[in-house]
């Protein structure tokens, strides 16, 4: 499996390429259509996975999903965030209302979508939606954990304690190396030392 990472305009946020006997899986979609089909060539693309549905990570996928005829794959709980102009925070204050080509994804199960065996796992905190998947004991995290910090949890439909939640729940799934949402990939290492930090910050209040 070939992983490859370009930074979008939106934000800054990742749009990830796995690849694998020629097939493709993309994860989120905040790239311009036209450069993600120079990178893509002409390998067959097996679908489309959001992490969550923030504008920087969604913003694309019904291009994406149109120009290979594939699907989309993201958390069950996309569409009321992306529906909602607060909650989706694009800054054209747009909202979406197509969601023909989507599937939606049950709270912790495993998917296969072509080649790809994906384990979903809900994790929400930094948005209601927001998914982490594994493939191949590879994390993909989206905005919940980055290299060295965690999502944020002060938008429309973040939640504070959500989000220990899900580093709890993260701490104990099997995996190597992670891919971020935004910056650097990590690893299991760098996470469980930066896991000790994390949680003594979420669980602080304004006397400790
Ligand atoms: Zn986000």
């Amino acid at each position: 499996m070939e992983i490859r990472q370009f930074v979008t305009q939106i934000y800054s946020s990742n749009i990830t390429i796995v690849e694998k006997n020629n097939h493709i899986l993309i994860i989120d979609s905040g790239l311009e259509p036209e450069k993600l089909k120079t990178i893509v060539g002409n390998k067959k693309v097996d679908g489309i996975l959001l992490t969550h549905g923030h504008y920087d990570h969604c913003a694309y996928c019904n291009e994406y999903a149109e120009m290979f005829n594939t699907k989309i794959y993201a958390s069950k709980h996309i569409k009321e965030t992306m529906s909602d102009k607060v909650a989706l925070y694009s800054e054209q204050d747009i909202t979406f209302t197509n969601f023909e080509r989507f599937i939606f994804i049950d709270e912790d199960c495993k998917i296969k979508i072509g080649e790809f065996e994906v384990e979903c796992y809900l994790c929400q905190g930094h948005s209601k939606c927001s998914e982490c998947y594994i493939i191949d004991k590879t994390l993909f995290s989206g905005d919940v954990l980055f290299k060295k910090s965690f999502g944020r949890y002060d938008l429309k439909g973040s939640n504070k304690e959500e989000l220990l939640e899900s580093i709890n729940k993260i701490e104990k799934l099997d995996f190597d190396d992670v891919y971020c949402g935004h910056g650097e990939k990590s690893n299991k290492d760098e996470q469980l030392n930066n896991f000790v930090i994390y949680k003594r910050f979420l669980t602080r209040n304004r006397n400790n």
